[in-house]
């Protein structure tokens, strides 16, 4: 700004101008010196990525494939909340991802490579669009794409403070949850960075057998390292950390896993969410995964709450369309650029 004549003090306004009001053009409420507009608007582009495809289910879920810059592809996902003027959003760390977790659709197309934080935050302003389009207004987001958040910190911390920097106006940090499959390290450097974010932690089974079968990383850090990562996150941020656990037939929803669970959650504030599996085809080692039946879920949600776990089942969302992560991006990958 100095440099071409302004003050130092017109990049904070313009970045509010940027991130604020909702994604509506705020450029008529903010007061700008003449030409200044013009001038950040002609030197840079407010936008990289463009959009490659777009999916919208009957629930009103709709799945955005975004091409970047590089030609690379990354999916974000917005979710319509039960309150009908709000929505949320899910976006991606990295292009790919190298965790191997075998029932995901994300790591059988490998990692590629980090996203930058103008990515990340890219990909929130176009959800944000795609929300107001619907009628609705972004309220949360979820590090819950493609990638693993926690080896892509240091970008998506920078784009967390975008989107959730109270003086830029966006969202609020109790807005934003990052996820991970439980890398130690990771969670460590979230608590030093003490943003006040949600944490999320896909733990999926609550041995340490079953979880490394299911999740490579399960192999280096073993349950009880990563519920006391969680916990001294908890205990510095005061935020509640939900635990992920995907039912899959016959291998994590039986009654004693549930107990097992509820045992090691006891005397720890945390929340489960399951999720009912959204099958993607053949997993990464070539098994064939089966989301619990209903009652198998239901009796599963039953033990955990008979055992004094608080516990919810999300909603599936967008059924009908690829909506798991890296479905949509994989089926594109694998048809010919005529189908596409
Ligand atoms: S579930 Fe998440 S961490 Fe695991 S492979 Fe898929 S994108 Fe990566």
């Amino acid at each position: 700004m100095e440099s071409r004549g302004y003050k130092a003090s017109h990049a904070l306004r313009m970045l509010r101008q940027l991130y604020a009001a909702n994604g509506r053009d705020a450029r008529s409420s903010v007061r700008m010196p003449a030409g200044l507009n013009e001038l950040v608007h002609a030197t840079f582009s407010p936008q990289t990525a463009s959009l490659a495809l777009r999916q919208v289910a009957a629930d009103g879920t709709s799945k955005l494939l975004l091409r970047l810059a590089d030609g690379r592809t990354v999916e974000s996902v917005l979710m319509p909340d039960f309150h009908p003027a709000r929505a949320a959003g899910c976006i991606s760390s990295q292009v790919g991802c190298a965790m191997g977790c075998d029932f995901c659709a994300t790591t059988q197309t490998g990692f590629e490579r980090n996203l930058t934080a103008g990515e990340i935050v890219e990909q929130f302003i176009q959800l944000r669009g795609e929300a107001l389009a619907a009628g609705r207004t972004l309220r949360t987001v979820v590090f819950m794409g493609m990638g693993e958040p926690m080896l892509n910190l240091r970008n998506v911390l920078a784009a967390v403070q975008r989107m959730a920097d109270p003086t830029l106006g966006a969202l609020g940090w109790r807005q934003i949850t990052i996820s991970t499959v439980g890398i130690v390290p990771g969670i460590d450097s979230l608590t030093e960075a003490d943003l006040g974010v949600h944490l999320a932690l896909s733990l999926h089974a609550p041995d340490d057998a079953t979880r490394a079968d299911l999740l490579p990383m399960g192999r280096r850090f073993d349950v009880r390292d990563v519920l006391a990562a969680a916990d001294r996150y908890q205990a510095r941020s005061g935020r509640i950390t939900t635990i992920q656990y995907c039912l899959l037939e016959g291998v994590n929803d039986s009654l004693a896993q549930a107990r097992d669970l509820s045992r090691l959650l006891a005397g720890r504030p945390m929340r489960v969410n399951l999720l009912r599996y959204n099958p993607t085809g053949l997993s990464l080692r070539g098994r064939s995964y089966a989301p619990s039946s209903m009652e198998k879920t239901d009796a599963f949600l039953g033990e955990l709450r008979a055992h004094g776990t608080v516990a919810h089942l999300r909603r599936a969302r967008g059924s009908d369309i690829d909506a798991a992560c890296g479905q949509l991006r994989r089926q594109t990958a694998e048809s010919t650029p005529a189908e596409r």
